[in-house]
């Protein structure tokens, strides 16, 4: 069995035998619903079809999902998760949305030899990223989703335990442009392309603003952006005293206004009444069995 180096934490354990970073050894999944809460170009009006795997790479200690980035859901085969794309695709899903895919890469192009999506497949990750992976991804994704989580390696350590976060999240980034070069949006819908999210965190606005200028430095200004407002101190979040609220108004307007003083035509924005606990899944109740 080939040691694990999917992604950049390089762990280079057996993973039939031994947990890594991820902490996940074969297949797991947590939830599978259409999801109508994404950007309107991924949601669009029926809905994405979203497959949230177990476990991630980052365990981010402010996770908005944090139940399943520690582990919960259930173990299933490669030819069961094609049987789920199938049936995501009979409930009218506008694509097929792998949400932390990274650590199941493996397993995921298993299941896309069995069956392969009519769907675009949209790579929903948390940006921490092997550029050997993503090349792997090639002619299967359609859609990189990469959230773009931190410019500021310090708090990228503290929160992610990640200190090159930036480094390999911007190659990451320039990789996945380079895959899908060109947006395609027919019908209100992204069916190929690259949309970069970023979860505002409180009493970090440097943080965003660096990442931002980053992004209009390096890419171009008609990128589709997604500035999300949502966070709620979840998960480990209090240990943190300056994560342990919502983000003020103003510290979204400032992102915002930022995005827009650099030239960002295509920014999605959230309302402020979207960081509430109704906005995280509640992994118990899938209106999917599988
Ligand atoms: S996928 Fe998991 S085991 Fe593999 S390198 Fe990444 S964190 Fe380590």
């Amino acid at each position: 069995m080939e040691k694990c180096k999917i992604c950049p934490r390089n762990c280079n354990v057996d993973r039939i035998v031994s947990k890594g970073y991820c902490d996940q050894t074969s297949l797991k999944v947590a939830r599978v619903s259409l999801h109508r809460w994404e950007e309107p170009i991924i949601s669009g009006e029926k809905g994405s079809g979203t497959v949230f795997f177990s476990g991630c790479n980052l365990r981010c200690a402010y996770c908005q999902n944090y139940e399943i980035s520690r582990g919960k859901g259930k173990a299933i085969s490669p030819a069961a998760l094609a049987d789920i794309f199938k049936r995501l695709e009979d409930c009218g899903a506008h694509n097929i949305n792998l949400v932390t895919p990274t650590h199941f890469v493996r397993e995921i192009l298993q299941a896309a030899e069995i069956y392969r999506p009519s769907l675009p497949v949209v790579y929903n990750c948390g940006g921490y990223e092997s550029t050997q992976t993503l090349e792997r991804l090639r002619g299967f994704v359609d859609v990189f989703l990469p959230d773009f989580k931190y410019s500021d390696d310090l708090a990228a350590k503290k929160y992610s335990n990640c200190p090159d976060y930036f480094k390999v999240c911007t190659d990451a980034i320039l990789k996945m442009r380079e895959i899908v070069p060109t947006d395609v949006i027919e019908g209100g819908l992204m069916k190929k392309g690259l949309l970069v999210r970023h979860l505002v965190l409180p009493n970090n606005i440097d943080n965003t603003v660096g990442l931002l200028n980053w992004l209009a430095n390096n890419l171009a200004k008609d990128t589709y952006i997604s500035l999300m407002s949502q966070f709620v101190p979840y998960g480990n979040a209090k240990a943190f005293p300056e994560l342990s609220r919502k983000i003020y108004p103003l510290e979204y307007k400032i992102a915002v206004n930022h995005a827009r003083k650099l030239g960002f035509d295509n920014a999605f924005i959230q309302d402020s009444d979207s960081a509430s606990e109704e906005y995280i899944p509640d992994f118990d109740n899938s209106p999917i069995k599988f």
